[in-house]
């Protein structure tokens, strides 16, 4: 199942498979469950964090799979009150614990926290990590240009990744186009516009998914793994987990990507990154 996932190559030479599951406000005690599901649909990409406060279940979730350890792919991530380079470290091994694993795939900073002005430690806390071999990738999230352009100028280690809010109605061309240029891969995180756009009520969506014989969502998540985005959308159902991983069977033309790039109006759901410290 997991060879028709297609993957991205990261700027360290590790791979990623493209599409993925988020866990993001899925309930602890039905973590478990809803991982188990979404393992069993064919997902091997877990995105996770420390402040979602449910590493716990995913972990029994994998350690249950059966699964081999190198088939799957687990992101987690530091949250902003764990900044310092001590700290950092305790975070990434309670993580770790919590996980039940010995390694990450994929270690990130879950947001700048600016106020703080302890980014810049914290990426070189995470590319000690890296060099132990407990976190085979790191990468930042929520960061802006201005963010990244620290960590370009202050350290050696170029982010693999950086996860951004980012759907057809919120596409975040500035901080993209920036992170392209330095081969930073984007992750997309609310995917689906967490159902606070319409998006999938969008006619230009509803009219490419009647084209196809695909859903709306369908459509969305193809647009980003046409425009080469790294995507988990979530879902506590069975069903739409399923829904989610059945595209890989159809291909957005290129006026039905440009049509969908189109629904852009410039305004973000979550809090602006300079905003959350
Ligand atoms: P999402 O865009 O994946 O939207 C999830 C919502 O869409 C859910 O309410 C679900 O019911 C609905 N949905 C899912 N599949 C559907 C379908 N087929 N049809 C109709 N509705 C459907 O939003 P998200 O969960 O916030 O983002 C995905 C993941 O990104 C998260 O789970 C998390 O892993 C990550 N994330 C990261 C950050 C960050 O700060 N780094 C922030 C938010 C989310």
């Amino acid at each position: 199942m997991t060879t028709s996932l297609p993957t991205i190559t990261l700027n360290d030479g590790h791979t990623i498979p493209q599409l993925g599951f988020g866990v993001f406000k899925v309930e602890p005690t039905e973590t478990t469950r809803i991982v188990t599901d979404a393992l069993e649909v064919g997902y091997r990409h877990i995105d996770t964090a420390a402040v979602y406060g449910n590493e716990e279940g995913v972990g029994q979730a994998l350690a249950s799979s059966g699964i081999d350890r190198s088939d799957l792919f687990i992101t987690t991530k530091l949250w902003n009150d764990k900044q310092g380079t001590q700290s950092a470290l305790d975070a990434f091994d309670e993580s770790l614990e919590k996980l039940g694993l010995d390694y990450v795939d994929l270690y990130l900073i879950h947001w700048p926290a600016p106020a703080n002005d302890r980014f810049v430690e914290s990426w070189k806390t995470l590319q000690t990590i890296r060099e132990t071999g407990r976190a085979r990738s790191i990468g930042v999230s929520n960061f802006l240009v201005p963010h990244l352009e620290r960590l370009l100028t202050e350290t050696e280690v170029v982010p693999a990744v950086n996860q951004i809010e980012l759907h057809p109605a919120y596409q975040q061309a500035e901080v993209t186009a920036f992170a392209r240029e330095h081969g930073i891969h984007i992750e997309a995180w609310g995917p689906l516009g967490q159902g606070k756009y319409p998006l999938l009520e969008e006619g230009v969506v509803t009219t490419a998914a009647e084209a196809h014989g695909k859903t709306a969502a369908q459509v969305i998540i193809r647009w980003h793994l046409q425009t080469g985005n790294i995507v988990f959308p979530k879902s506590n159902s069975r069903a739409r987990m399923a829904e989610n991983f059945d595209v890989f069977d159809f291909e957005l033309s290129n006026t039905e990507l440009a049509t969908i790039s189109a629904l852009e109006r410039g305004g973000r759901v979550s809090a602006h990154p300079s905003e959350v410290n």
